[in-house]
């Protein structure tokens, strides 16, 4: 039986990091992958460019476990430590006008490669296609993977969660966790395209146009995103819309009557549609609503959103009826889009819910149940924004994972050994 300080399993973003930063401090590390190809997501990443973090990170960016708990893993490896990590192991980043780093290499690969050296330099070694088939708690940890067994005085979980599961990411974490007591939160897509009842506004398809996204039930609002919103065959994509997915397949659990509306002016807040109604039939009365909102807006949104609320093809804005007028600026301001389901895990680029914070230790990422088991990346109950947000959730928490490992596997050297 192999015999090491450390087994990671998972060599994704968190694996990669987590066995960095615990080869690093001096800990024999070994890094398990069922894939024979590592990186799958990485690669994908970002349309091929790997977005691999942003600007602006903040505790209110994650959704699941509580802020306190992202916010202090985030505090011990933030922006700036994950700025100059990339830096260092060769990858400098570049800041775009959205907010999002990208690596100033604009591929993946570079990312991926430069993790892959930066792990080998540090003395961890990586063995592709051992899909670990289960982990034993002891005095020392036994791993089973590939038909061989590995023992190590600590383990990292970095299994990642069920999104795009073709990557090798099937949740295979999620029992391993639940046999050893840990509370799995149920799990969601999040970050997945929205579908739609009915196709209304398929033939909108490829239109991209900004949109306010609300998701009520009843006069409640459980959700909202501002952003960039996409027509698509089956329903609607694009950041409003993958934003807020997790919302809706969450809330559809306990408000089954939920529903997405749309603001296609998402400019104009809600108190200021009044004055901003009055101000275009002054100015715009002549005109069809077609046309008038055809000036704010792409011109076949302006024609989906008179057709929605059936108004004639000639009718001028200025001339509507007190109905009319009513359904217009409803089909402006709070499109109903009667969703009926989320896409699933294949089309996703996050999973929602997962190993509770409850019983992590945010200073090192350990259990708080069985000692020497750590956990990472998106096998956690966390799941960020779109924009750089899950990449800098495993950096971070990656991160914090390894060091913990490391300190110890160090600590119970002192000590004698790990305690079963
Ligand atoms: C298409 C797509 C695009 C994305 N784009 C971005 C982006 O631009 N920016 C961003 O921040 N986030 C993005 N994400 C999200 C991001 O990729 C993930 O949040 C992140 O990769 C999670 O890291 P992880 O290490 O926890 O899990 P993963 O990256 O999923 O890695 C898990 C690893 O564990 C391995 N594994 C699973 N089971 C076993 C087992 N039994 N034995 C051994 N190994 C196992 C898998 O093969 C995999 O290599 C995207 C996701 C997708 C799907």
């Amino acid at each position: 039986m192999r015999s090491v300080d450390i087994v990671v399993a998972g060599a994704g973003a968190a694996g990669l990091v987590a066995g960095i930063a615990a080869a690093e401090r001096g800990s024999s590390v070994v890094i398990l992958d069922s894939r024979a190809k590592i990186g799958a997501k990485i690669l994908a990443a970002g349309g091929g460019r790997c977005n691999v973090t942003n600007e602006y990170v903040a505790p209110s960016c994650f959704n699941g476990g509580p802020e306190r708990f992202t916010g202090r893993v985030l505090r011990a490896f933030g922006l700036d430590a994950t700025l100059r990590f990339f830096e260092s192991i060769g990858v400098p980043l570049a800041l775009e006008e959205s907010g999002k780093y990208f690596p100033a290499s604009n591929t993946g690969r570079t990312v991926l490669d430069a993790l892959v050296t930066a792990a080998s330099q540090a003395g961890a070694v990586i063995r592709t296609g051992a899909a670990v088939q289960g982990i034993e708690p002891g005095a020392r940890w036994k791993v089973a993977a590939g038909g061989e067994a590995t023992e190590a005085k600590a383990v990292v979980l970095c299994t990642g969660g069920l999104a795009m599961p073709a990557s090798g990411s099937t949740g295979d974490g999620y029992p391993w966790l639940a046999r050893l007591g840990h509370t799995i939160v149920p799990t969601s897509p999040a970050l997945s395209p929205l579908i739609a009842r009915r196709a209304a506004h398929a033939e909108l398809s490829g239109l991209t146009m900004p949109a306010r996204l609300s998701l009520r039930a009843g006069a409640d609002e459980l959700a909202a995103f501002d952003g960039s919103f996409l027509f698509t065959h089956t329903g609607y994509s694009g950041p409003a819309a993958l934003n807020i997915s997790r919302h809706v397949a969450r809330w559809r659990w306990e408000r089954p009557e939920a529903d997405v509306f749309a603001s296609f002016l998402p400019a104009v807040a809600a108190p200021d549609e009044d004055a901003f109604w009055r101000s275009l039939l002054a100015s715009e009365g002549r005109k069809t609503a077609a046309g008038a909102l055809g000036a704010r807006m792409p011109r076949r949104a302006a024609e989906m959103i008179a057709a929605e609320a059936g108004l004639g093809a000639g009718a001028r804005i200025g001339s509507l009826s007190r109905e009319e007028s009513a359904r217009l600026r409803a089909a402006l301001f709070e499109c109903r889009l009667r969703i009926s389901s989320v896409a699933g895990y294949g089309k996703a680029e996050a999973t929602a819910g997962g190993a509770s914070l409850d019983e992590i230790e945010p200073a090192t990422m350990m259990s708080r149940i069985a000692p020497g088991l750590f956990v990472a990346g998106e096998l956690c109950d966390v799941d960020g924004w779109l924009g750089g947000y899950n990449f800098q959730w495993a950096w971070s928490s990656g991160t914090v994972a390894g060091r913990g490992a490391s300190a110890y596997c160090r600590r119970t050297k002192s000590a004698g050994g790990p305690r079963a």
